[in-house]
C-alpha cells in the first residue's frame, strides 16, 4: 500500500518541502516543471523531473492533462498537489484516482463539499460549529440580500463561494453601495473562479484570524492545536504564529474540539485547516472556511508539536492510520513564521522578481528557512512572490521574538527587493511584541508609521 514513487504537482518552496518529506520516507520523487522553472531548486533536488509546458500556469501547473501525463510517464503511484494550483480542484483529485494513483489529500467529494465556502458553512453549522452571521446559502440577487442585511446590519462582506487567496471579498457599508457592488462582484467571481456564486457575512470588526490544524485518516481525527494569522495585507497572511496567545485554555479546548467535530462529520482524510475569526473581547469564535490541503504556514505547527505534517499526509495517502493519538499531541514553546516575498515595500509591495546575487541564511537552534532560493537563481515573474518562510521557535513568545530578531538580521537576500525589512520592523514593534493586533492592524500600521518616503525606504532596506 505504501507509496514508492511520488509526483509533486507544484513548484516553489512547497515542492522542495514535499520532496524532502518524501525522501525521508524512502520514496522516489518526480518533479513536474514549466519552462520557466527548469533551473528551480525542486527540479535539482528531485530524483527525476518532467517538463509539462510553457511558463503560464494555465498551460503547465494548472493543466490537468499535462500533469496526469507526467504522472503516468513517471509511473508514479501518488500525486501531492501542494497548495494553490490544483490542490483544491476536486476534478483533479478524482482524475488522479481514476488513473489508478493516490491523491495526497481528501477525496474529490470532500473537496467539493468543503472547498465551496457556502456548502462548508452549512457543514460547519450542522456539526455545531458557530459560523459568522450571514446568508444561509448563495444569494441570488439584491432583493434577496436586502432581507439578510437588514437582519445582520452593515457593514457586510460580499464573498465569492469559490474565492481564495484573499481574493473575491468586498466590504460594503450601505444598501446603495451594496446594489452597486453586488453585480460587479458576481461578474468578477465568475471571471476569476469560474463560479459567480456569492454569499454574505457580517463583518466581524477587530477580529483575530485563528485556525486549527486537523489530521484525519477517515476513521480517526485529531487536531494539532491552532495558529494565529492576524497580521495580513489585502487579506493575505504575512506573519503567522503558533500557539495563539489570545486564546484562553477554555476557548482553545472548544475551538479545537469544534474543528475535530467538523472533520469527523465528513470522514475527513489527510491534513486540513479550519479557519475562524476570533473576538478576543467576547471570547466568541466564528467559522469562516476550510482549506482541504497543506497550508503555507504549516511549519509553525510542526515546530511546536514535533509532528511532520507532510510526512503524515504521505503516510495517510499510502493507507496507513494516523501515527499520532490526540493525547500524545502537546504544545511545546512558541513559533513564528515570516513570509519572505519578492516585493518592493517602497512601491506598494509591487512584485519584484529578478536575479538573486547573494544569499545568507541564518542557521541556529530553532531556526528553519523553507525556501526555493539559491545564490545565482533568477526568480521568474510568472508565479506568486513567495521566496521562502523564516520560521523560528523559542521556549515562549518573548524568547521566540528575541530569536526571530537575530535570525532576521542574519537573513540577507541581495539583488531583488524583499519583505525582510518589513519583518524586521514588525519584530521590533511594541504592539506586535504585546500581541495587540487584529486582521486590519498591519494595513493601518503601514499607512501611519511608514507612510513617509523615508519610512518606506527603511522598510525596503
Ligand atoms: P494559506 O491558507 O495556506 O495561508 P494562502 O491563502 O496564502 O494559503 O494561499 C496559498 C496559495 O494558494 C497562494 O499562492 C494563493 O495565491 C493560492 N490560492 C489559494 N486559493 C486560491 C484560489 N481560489 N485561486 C487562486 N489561488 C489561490
Ligand atoms: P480566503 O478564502 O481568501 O482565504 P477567508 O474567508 O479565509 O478568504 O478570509 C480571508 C481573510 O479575510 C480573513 O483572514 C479575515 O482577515 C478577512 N475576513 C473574512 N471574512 C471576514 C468577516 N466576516 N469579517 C471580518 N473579516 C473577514
Ligand atoms: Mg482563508
Amino acid at each position: 500500500m505504501t507509496i514508492e514513487t511520488l509526483l509533486i504537482a507544484n513548484r516553489g518552496e512547497i515542492a522542495v518541502r514535499i520532496i524532502r518529506a518524501a525522501k525521508a520516507l524512502g520514496m522516489r520523487t518526480v518533479q513536474v516543471y514549466s519552462q520557466a522553472d527548469a533551473k528551480s531548486l525542486a527540479v535539482r533536488l528531485a530524483d527525476e523531473a518532467i517538463e509539462i509546458g510553457p511558463p503560464a500556469a494555465k498551460k503547465s501547473y494548472l493543466n490537468i492533462e499535462a500533469v496526469l501525463a507526467a504522472a503516468k510517464a513517471a509511473k508514479a503511484d501518488a500525486v501531492h498537489p501542494g497548495y494553490g494550483f490544483l490542490s483544491e480542484n476536486a476534478d483533479f483529485a478524482d482524475a488522479v484516482v481514476a488513473a489508478g494513483m493516490k491523491f495526497v489529500g481528501p477525496s474529490g467529494d470532500a473537496i467539493r463539499l468543503l472547498g465551496d465556502k457556502v456548502a462548508a458553512r452549512r457543514v460547519a453549522a450542522q456539526a455545531g460549529v458557530p459560523t459568522v452571521p450571514g446568508s444561509n446559502g448563495r444569494v441570488g440577487g439584491v432583493e434577496e440580500a436586502r432581507e439578510i442585511v437588514e437582519r445582520i446590519g452593515f457593514p457586510v462582506m460580499i464573498k465569492a463561494a469559490a474565492g481564495g487567496g484573499g481574493r473575491g471579498i468586498r466590504i460594503v457599508g450601505s444598501m446603495e453601495e451594496f446594489e452597486r457592488q453586488f453585480p460587479q462582484a458576481s461578474a468578477e467571481a465568475a471571471a476569476a473562479f469560474g463560479d459567480g456564486g456569492l454569499y454574505i457575512e457580517k463583518v466581524i470588526e477587530r477580529a483575530r484570524h485563528v485556525e486549527v490544524q486537523i489530521l484525519g485518516d477517515g476513521k480517526n481525527f485529531v487536531h494539532c492545536f491552532e495558529r494565529e494569522c492576524s497580521l495580513q495585507r489585502r487579506r493575505q497572511k504575512v506573519w503567522e504564529e503558533a500557539p495563539s496567545v489570545s486564546l484562553t485554555e477554555d476557548v482553545r479546548t472548544k475551538l479545537c474540539a469544534s474543528a475535530v467535530a467538523l472533520a469527523r462529520s465528513v470522514g475527513y482524510s489527510g491534513a486540513g485547516t479550519v479557519e475562524y475569526l476570533y473576538d478576543d473581547e467576547t471570547g466568541q469564535f466564528y467559522f469562516i472556511e476550510v482549506n482541504t490541503r497543506i497550508q503555507v504556514e504549516h511549519p509553525v505547527t510542526e515546530m511546536i508539536t514535533g509532528i511532520d505534517l507532510v510526512q503524515e499526509m504521505l503516510r495517510i495517502a499510502g493507507g496507513a492510520p494516523l501515527s499520532v493519538r490526540q493525547e500524545d499531541i502537546a504544545i511545546s514553546g512558541h513559533a513564528i513564521e515570516c513570509r519572505i516575498n519578492a516585493e518592493d515595500p517602497s512601491r506598494d509591495f509591487m512584485p519584484a522578481p529578478g536575479l538573486v546575487s547573494a544569499l545568507d541564511v541564518p542557521d541556529s537552534e530553532g531556526v528553519r528557512f523553507d525556501t526555493l532560493l539559491w545564490a545565482g537563481y533568477e526568480v521568474p515573474p510568472f508565479y506568486d512572490s513567495l521566496l521562502g518562510k523564516l520560521i523560528v521557535r523559542g521556549k515562549d513568545r518573548a524568547d521566540c521574538l528575541a530569536r526571530l530578531r537575530v535570525a532576521l538580521d542574519g537573513l540577507n537576500i541581495e539583488g531583488i527587493p524583499t519583505t525582510v525589512g518589513l519583518h524586521r520592523a514588525l519584530a521590533a514593534d511594541p504592539e506586535v511584541a504585546a500581541s495587540r493586533y487584529h486582521t486590519r492592524f498591519l494595513e493601518h500600521w503601514l499607512l501611519t508609521a511608514f507612510a513617509s518616503p523615508q519610512g518606506s525606504r527603511e522598510l525596503a532596506r
